[in-house]
């Protein structure tokens, strides 16, 4: 795709890059713009684990619905959820989980409207056009589209936005509004990008990514762990991505750090 088509919804900026736009590119989508491959392929330049990082990202967010249906989790509300592509959050969980409910939640029309069309018709879903910041609208629209009891146990799913959410926007205010909000038996999924364990180019790139309307926060392993405050992380704590429960068979990288995000699951205590 080379411009504006008719799966773009009016309004687009087509010359500023989006987040969900660049991830998609490197999930090898479609819904990108030139200005939104050119911005990957610079990041890529810096740093070509780049794309097996969002890949481990989204091979994690599988695995660990899987696990969650497992658990007996009947409701998902996925924040961040990005543009549909292979194996998505609702696939995973009505296969693992038949009869459950996801709600997905996006600040990017270009998700927000291929969630939708993608959803058409698949009972017990929906799609929210929200900012993860306004924890009160995500709830309350979720309540309002009926497929959420919040006095039943909902996996909250934060895989790779909250490192879009600036300090200066409080995430640890964000993640504990959303905590407040679920019953226990809750469980908490969060990955999120790291500097730990990487090289001086990875935080060249993460200043690239100001270019987008997001600029990504790279933090820590104990500032990613403290947002599981009210929460007990399940076996194996935080972890580089592919550290986090790998299927059977699945060959783990000696070095997972590559990576350069986190992965952690916890139950609501
Ligand atoms: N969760 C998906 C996954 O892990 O495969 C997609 C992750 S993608 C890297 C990040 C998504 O977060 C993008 O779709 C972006 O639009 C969305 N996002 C960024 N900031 C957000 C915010 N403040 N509120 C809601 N969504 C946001």
């Amino acid at each position: 795709m080379t411009g504006p088509t008719d799966w773009v919804p009016a309004g687009i900026d087509v010359d500023q890059p989006s987040a969900a736009r660049v991830y998609d590119y490197f999930l090898g989508g479609a819904h990108n713009f030139a200005v939104d491959r050119a911005l990957a392929e610079q990041i890529a330049a810096m740093t070509p684990n780049i794309g097996e990082t969002m890949r481990s990202n989204r091979v994690f967010l599988r695995r660990a619905v899987r696990y969650l249906a497992g658990q007996g989790i009947r409701q998902f509300l996925d924040i961040g959820s990005g543009i549909p592509t292979a194996g998505n959050v609702h696939e995973i969980a009505l296969e693992a989980a038949p009869g459950a409910s996801v709600v997905y939640v996006d600040i990017d029309p270009v998700a927000v409207e291929h969630s939708r069309a993608i959803l058409a018709g698949v009972d017990r879903t929906g799609v929210i056009c929200a900012d993860v910041r306004d924890v009160e609208r995500v709830i309350s629209e979720s309540e309002k589209l009926g497929l959420i009891d919040f006095s039943q146990p909902v996996a909250v799913l934060l895989a790779g936005v909250l490192h879009f959410v600036p300090d200066s926007d409080d995430p640890a205010g964000v993640v504990a509004a959303l905590r407040d909000a679920v019953a226990p038996g809750s469980y908490l999924l969060i990955s999120h990008a790291t500097a730990d364990g990487q090289p001086p180019e990875v935080i060249e790139a993460q200043r690239l990514s100001g270019r987008t309307a997001t600029e990504i926060v790279l933090r820590d392993g104990a500032g990613i762990t403290a947002y599981f405050d009210g929460f007990t992380l399940v076996d194996p704590g935080l972890v580089f991505i592919p550290q986090w429960r790998p299927d059977p068979g699945d060959e783990v990288d000696e070095h997972p750090e590559r990576v350069g995000a986190y992965a952690g699951v916890g139950i609501k205590n």
